[in-house]
């Protein structure tokens, strides 16, 4: 059974135990990475570029069961606003000023 993938608004959860938050993934990738050295020979990887990447297995970290996982719909599903780093609080003045 191949594992499906979540999209933005679909999440992963074991279907034995019910986890939705810790999963093992295995994952093959092939990648470019931009490696710069200092003059000392040190590499630092400044860049990487992903080529392909392939979903090999989940596991869930609670009961080990290895890709028994099924798609469910995210909490949220509708609010399509991901990816901006913007937390929008409401300010609802419900605060006692006491002196
Ligand atoms: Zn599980």
């Amino acid at each position: 059974m191949p594992v499906p993938l979540p999209t933005a608004t679909t999440r992963w959860r074991c279907t034995l135990c019910g986890n939705l938050t810790r999963f093992d993934v295995t994952r093959s990738s092939r990648v470019v990475e931009y490696v710069h050295l200092d003059l000392a020979g040190e590499p630092a990887v400044e860049e990487t570029e992903v080529l392909a990447e392939t979903l090999e297995s989940v596991r869930c970290r609670w009961c080990n069961a290895v890709d028994r996982i099924e798609l469910v719909d995210r909490p949220g599903a509708g609010a399509a606003a991901e990816g901006a780093n913007g937390s929008a609080e409401s300010a609802t003045g419900s605060g006692s000023a006491s002196g």
